[in-house]
């Protein structure tokens, strides 16, 4: 009995792997080989990682500054992306001041589809979670854009709260960032800064994260410029959520089954003598 459970085990383990590595993610890191290898280029998005230089941004209170968060997590949203086949710009690579305004106009200048600030938060009580700025006029774009981040990266782990249009105390006021980028924009603040359980999604998940907010900016690329390939993701994350569920459920009818074939031998063999607790 112990060798079907464990047989079972190592079945759902292969399962898993393939259904969440090899069925998708092979196809797509084909295409993204083929994408990089003939040089195509789907698009240009600009990831801006806050803060830099002097402006270190917020802090945990113990030497942790949002400007070296920000900088790793956009540099590895980079690598996602190119391997998606954009082509990205960024406002920094490294620890330096940027004006915030400049940066909306560095995104301008290399003709970004999309810009993207990567942040985190901060809050005397604590807070936790994912939230967005998008520009006070709310387009359509950049709260799809804003929502599918904060989305993917709650499938990521975080949680969810909210996308606003403004700033945090004004509606009818606007990021110098989100003012001067003239494509759909917005600022996500990744997790808090205050929150010891969003510092470890954020550490020890940085790669997850990343793939997310890749992720999420391809989704919403393909929705607004490739109708018909979104059309197709969204079948495949359809077909990958159902094998999933089947997978759940064979699961549990296969142990159910194993059980109760246990049960029945430990009954078969109670007159043996044989102690159940060995
Ligand atoms: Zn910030």
């Amino acid at each position: 009995m112990l060798i079907i459970l464990l047989l079972l085990i190592v079945l759902i383990f292969v399962l898993v792997r393939v259904i969440g590595h090899g069925g998708k993610s092979s196809d797509k890191d084909k295409k993204s080989a083929d994408s990089a290898a003939s040089g195509e280029n789907r698009g240009i998005i600009f990831i801006d990682p806050g803060h830099g230089g002097m402006d270190s941004g917020s802090d945990d209170d113990n030497e942790r500054y949002e400007k070296d968060d920000t900088l790793k997590l956009g540099l590895a949203v980079r690598d996602h992306l190119q391997a998606l086949g954009f082509k990205v710009a960024m406002s920094r690579t490294e620890d330096e001041m940027v004006d915030r305004t400049e940066r909306g106009e560095m995104a301008n200048k290399a003709g970004a589809q999309f810009f993207v600030s990567i942040h985190r938060n901060k809050a005397d009580g604590g807070g936790q979670g994912v939230e967005g700025f998008i520009p006070k006029e709310d387009d359509a774009e950049s709260r799809l854009l804003g929502e599918n981040i904060m989305h993917f990266l709650g499938k990521a782990g975080f949680e969810e709260r909210t996308i606003r249009a403004g700033t945090l105390v004004s509606s009818a006021e606007d990021y110098e960032e989100n003012a001067a980028a003239e494509m759909p924009s917005v600022l996500i603040e990744v997790g808090f800064l205050s929150s010891a359980d969003d510092n470890y999604l954020f550490d020890n998940n940085l790669d997850k994260n990343a793939k997310a907010i890749a992720d999420a900016i391809n989704y919403t690329f393909m929705t607004l410029y490739e109708p018909e390939a979104a059309a197709e993701y969204e079948q495949m994350m359809a077909q990958t959520e159902a094998a999933c569920e089947q997978i759940m459920k064979s699961t549990n009818d296969a142990l159910s089954g194993a059980s109760a074939a246990f049960d029945g031998t430990e009954e078969g063999t109670d007159s043996g003598g044989a102690d159940p607790q060995a």
